[in-house]
């Protein structure tokens, strides 16, 4: 016999427990089934940013929804560590993303110009080196600049990724751990759900599988355009505190170490393993930036593997065929996790509407191919 919820989300990354923890808020009983630990799992390898500045520059939606985001983080982090016993560590003290050469700089300006046009509320400076230094004293002095953004920051994410599945079973949400959906069977009122360790059953169904979409999407009459972009990171031993702001690409953790990363390589495919030379060069630009970076040891390195749509914005959809079948897939979990919650999860229940869902449909043009 099938066992019977409200609702069930596929996947148990960051953005299917987010939006189940948003979930059991409106009051549903609600399952997350996951495949395990040998399934890809971007959750477990990213690098921590809770990062505005940037984001959305040719997508006013996109651009809303991440600020909103940034804004209900500190709520949201105080709420999960409430509830579960586990602090996220979320610090919000602003990022700079550094420059080493002056067309660099000028470039990531004219994309802050861009986002600011259409968000004025987003906020941003244009620092020279001087400036930088005066908050990274310990940053190479021959730096072209660096751009600044005051609502950045980051979290620890993986105990992020703990204290929202904590959090989501202490409101009596079920987690089922290898539960890999294997098969979706639409009926009238309800979806029957195949799963290596039985079936399940859901009025409101949510495919939060990560890569895994794509081939889930289908089944209820959905499209999952996304692909694998590998990231390849690396972690240092923990340090006395010198870097007291996050960057795009080295930040301190809240335990000491430097994290450095990361890469961009959509032609590994779903390899998610390391390179020697793609580490090596990382290695070489944090040190450029942070020459004491040169005495720290690494202590791990590991790839992973981002979720990518083809613009790069996020995926949210309700299925026209099989309504209450709904999507979720995006390339900025850690961001977004906060609006999943608060926003997104809302809206699958169909208790709010944010008014602007419809931006993150599969149908929108960058996402047609030629068939559409
Ligand atoms: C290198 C790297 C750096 C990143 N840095 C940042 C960052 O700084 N800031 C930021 O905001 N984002 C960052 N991200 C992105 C962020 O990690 C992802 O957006 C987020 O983790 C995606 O979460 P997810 O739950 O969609 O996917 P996943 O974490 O991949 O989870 C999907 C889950 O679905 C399960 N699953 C798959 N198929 C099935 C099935 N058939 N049945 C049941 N379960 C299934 C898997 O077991 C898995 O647990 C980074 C990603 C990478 C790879």
């Amino acid at each position: 016999m099938a066992r019977c919820f409200d609702s069930v989300v596929v996947g148990g990354g960051l953005v299917g427990l987010a939006i189940a923890r948003g979930l059991t808020r409106e009051g549903l009983r609600v399952a997350v089934c996951d495949e395990g630990d040998r399934a890809l799992r971007a959750s477990r390898g990213n690098f921590g940013l809770v990062w505005v500045q940037g984001k959305g520059a040719d997508s006013p939606a996109y651009a809303r929804l991440t600020a909103r985001s940034a804004q209900c983080w500190p709520a949201f982090a105080e709420r999960l560590r409430g509830e579960s016993g586990i602090d996220p560590a979320l610090a919000q003290p602003g990022g700079f993303d550094p420059c080493l050469r002056p067309d660099e700089l000028d470039a990531k300006a004219a994309l802050m110009a861009r986002l600011q046009a259409h968000t004025p509320e987003f906020r941003y400076d244009v620092l020279d080196a001087r400036a930088v230094r005066r908050h990274f004293p310990d940053i190479a002095p021959d730096i072209a600049g660096a751009i600044h953004s005051p609502r950045d920051g980051h979290v620890n994410p993986l105990k992020t990724l703990y204290a929202l599945c904590a959090a989501f079973q202490a409101r009596g949400g079920v987690y089922l751990p290898r539960h890999r959906v294997t098969d979706i069977a639409p009926g009238n009122a309800a979806f029957t759900l195949t799963t290596a360790a039985g079936a399940l059953e859901c009025a409101r169904l949510v495919l939060a599988a990560g890569l895994g979409n794509a081939p889930l999407a289908p089944l209820v009459g959905l499209r999952a355009p996304v692909t694998p972009v590998r990231g390849q990171l690396m972690i240092t031993e923990r340090l006395p505190p010198f870097l007291p702001y996050p960057t795009p690409m080295i930040r301190q953790t809240d335990e000491g170490a430097v994290q450095i990363g990361e890469s961009r390589e959509p032609a590994a495919g779903f390899d998610d393993g390391t390179l020697p030379g793609v580490l090596a060069g990382m290695a070489r630009r944090a040190i450029r930036l942070f020459p004491r970076l040169r005495q720290a040891r690494i202590v791990r390195a590991w790839g992973a593997l981002r979720v990518m749509t083809p613009d790069g914005l996020p995926l949210y959809e309700e299925s026209r065929r099989h309504p209450g079948a709904f999507i979720a897939s995006c390339h900025s979990g850690v961001t977004l996790a906060a609006a999943h919650c608060e926003i997104v999860a809302p809206w699958i229940a169909g208790t709010a509407d944010p008014g602007f869902m419809e931006n993150f449909h599969a149908q929108r043009r960058a996402l047609q191919t030629p068939a559409d």
